[in-house]
């Protein structure tokens, strides 16, 4: 497995099926159902960052502290809660505009100061999903997000990952897509896609990824330590 170019979940079978985690250089998408499991991975990866640093964009709920030193004191054998120790860079915004600019104007600032492997984004959708939306200047807004996201992949060598939502897939089955549209998509270069399927077990799938061979499924539960084969 690769070491020094990957993030890892902490999770084995989910590490294996991505050759090793979440490959630095690239934008990785998760993608899901509400309650699939998609903050608790990137929260565990997060955590597996420690002193390798992570940033850490809430654009939904403020940051989970209590269960993010949960699962660090089960990883790192913390004594006490630890959360401000750690390489652990948070950040909360809601408006897609703020999303945008603190990823083109700040983060390259604080990526030149820090050493970071991580940069997770939970949600990317929701700052872009509300009503009355201007739809040229969203896709705009969307392809500048994208760009630059991609532009400190490679730049800075770390693994861009981006929670997205789901929207119904409109085939008559009972499949689900990620939402925000084609010029994002295009510009996502490994897509999993996390399914529930009964009481805490969980499935993620590779759904796209040139690197990996797509259609891989990886099992996991979600228990107090975190998320486990
Ligand atoms: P998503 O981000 O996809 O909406 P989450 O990552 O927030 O979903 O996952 C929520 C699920 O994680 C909950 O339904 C619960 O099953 C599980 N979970 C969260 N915290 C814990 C915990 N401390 N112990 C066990 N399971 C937990």
């Amino acid at each position: 497995l690769e070491n020094n170019s990957t993030v890892k979940t902490g999770c084995a079978g989910v590490d294996k099926i991505l050759n090793g985690g979440f490959k630095k250089g690239i934008l990785t998408e998760i993608y899901g159902e509400s309650g699939t499991g998609k903050t608790q991975i990137a929260l565990q990866t997060a955590v597996c960052c420690g002193f390798s640093g992570c940033v850490y964009i809430c654009t939904e709920d403020v940051f989970p502290v209590k269960r993010f030193n949960q699962m660090s004191q089960n990883m790192w054998c913390d004594k006490e809660d630890k959360v401000c120790k750690k390489n652990i860079f948070i950040e909360h915004l809601t408006e897609s505009h703020e999303l945008v600019s603190c990823i083109r104007v700040r983060l390259p600032k604080l990526l030149k100061l820090n050493n970071v492997s991580a940069v997770i984004i939970d949600s990317v959708a929701a700052p872009f999903r509300c009503e009355n939306t201007n739809y040229v200047q969203r896709a705009e807004e969307l392809k500048e997000l994208a760009t630059n996201l991609l532009y400190i992949a490679q730049e800075y060598n770390l693994a861009v990952i981006c929670i997205n939502q789901v929207t119904a897939c409109f085939d008559g089955s009972d499949d689900v897509l990620p939402t925000l549209g084609l010029v994002w998509s295009n510009m996502i270069t490994c897509r999993l896609k996390i399914t529930k399927t009964f009481q805490e077990c969980r499935e993620l799938t590779i759904a796209f990824a040139p690197h990996l061979p797509s259609g891989l499924v990886a099992k996991f539960v979600i228990t107090k330590k975190g998320i486990e084969d």
